[in-house]
């Protein structure tokens, strides 16, 4: 007999399926707005205000998504055949659509992750910029970093890694973009506060539509200059909203939510002892992500999608990320729904 939990399906495919509750709806029902785009909304600015004291920024500039958020950046920091450098198998790198190349401008390079699953460390810095060479060489511009890390696992840099890795980039020239999607799921792993892990960076890129919940919706912030010039890119790409402040006011409503991603974490560790009870070689995740390695991924994923159990297959395994809609229940059950490992 195959196991087959009852209920609806539990989708573990991304911290991006939840849906806004009734408190987050009410709050973007009453929300004040204006014209963005015009000369401003009080929610948007209330919302961009909040997230800039939270990171300890001067300014902050919200953007419809993570991505956009990125692009900007490096929109901003690079001139076309600049070289961005950014650990392997980061999101700017392999989820962007190429952008940071045919948008921005920007020739990547990868890093190895010599500090820890998609950690590089400052040697892996010093060793692959250039200095002087002749007039063809690359120019270095840009250390773009992640946190968490989204394809080694939602693995942390800890705040003195990060301190090495801004320090070593600045000695180098370099100025510092931090793709933070996940930063909030750090913070709480880390128990630090998130400015403690943008310190250093000269921009970053938080989103609002991951474990926090909102339907739509990143933040963008550095300083006064920067956000300004962000605010011009973000209109070149069709990315500002007139009455935005109807997502904005799910934003600040999500931003009360950082704390409770302690719990997701304690999920997703459960669901990962869980598999390993069950014969299945995982690594303790650090944040809400559980990479489960297997032979033939694309099965397994069927396979749990036969008993309404949603994943991810990725290259060798299969990906599941816990979330606000997932309850500690949903873990038990999508446990009972694996088959065997092999
Ligand atoms: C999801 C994600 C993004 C992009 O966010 P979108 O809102 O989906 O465009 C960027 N970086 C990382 C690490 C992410 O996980």
């Amino acid at each position: 007999m195959t196991p087959s939990p009852a209920g609806p399906p539990i989708d573990l495919r991304s911290d991006t399926v939840t849906r806004p509750d009734a408190r987050m709806r009410e709050a973007m029902a009453r929300a004040e707005v204006g014209d963005d785009v015009l000369d401003g909304d009080p929610t948007m600015r209330a919302l961009e205000e909040r997230v800039a004291a939270i990171l300890g920024t001067e300014d902050a500039l919200w953007v419809p998504s993570g991505s956009m958020g990125n692009l900007i950046a490096l929109c901003v920091h690079l001139e076309r055949g600049d070289r961005f450098l950014a650990p392997d198998r980061a999101h700017v790198l392999d989820q962007e659509v190429g952008t940071a190349a045919w948008l921005a401008g920007g020739m990547p390079r990868a890093l190895p992750w010599t500090a820890g699953p998609g950690v590089p460390g400052p040697s892996d810095i010093t060793r692959a910029v250039s200095r002087g060479g002749p007039y063809f060489a690359l120019r270095d511009r840009l250390l773009c970093l992640e946190n968490t890390h989204n394809a080694a696992g939602g693995t942390v840099t800890t705040p003195a890694q990060h301190r090495r890795l801004t320090d070593t980039a600045h000695e180098a020239g370099l100025l510092v973009h931090l793709d933070g999607a996940r930063l909030w799921n750090a913070a709480v792993a880390l128990d630090v506060p998130p400015a403690e892990l943008a310190a250093g960076a000269d921009t970053v890129q938080v989103c609002l539509s991951k474990g926090l919940g909102a339907p739509v919706g990143s933040v963008l912030a550095g300083g006064t200059e920067f956000v300004r010039e962000a605010r011009r890119v973000r209109k070149m790409l069709g990315g500002g909203v007139r009455q935005g402040g109807i997502l904005a006011a799910a934003g600040l409503v999500a931003l009360e939510r950082a704390g409770r991603l302690a719990e997701d974490h304690e999920h997703a560790r459960l669901l990962a002892a869980g598999l390993a009870d069950r014969g299945w070689k995982t690594d303790t995740p650090q944040t809400n992500i559980v990479m489960l390695p297997a032979d033939d991924p694309v099965h397994t994923v069927s396979v749990l999608a036969g008993r309404s159990v949603l994943t991810v297959p990725t290259d060798d395994g299969v990906r599941m990320i816990t979330h606000r809609d997932v309850s500690r229940r949903d873990i038990g059950r999508a446990l009972e729904a694996f088959p065997p490992p092999g």
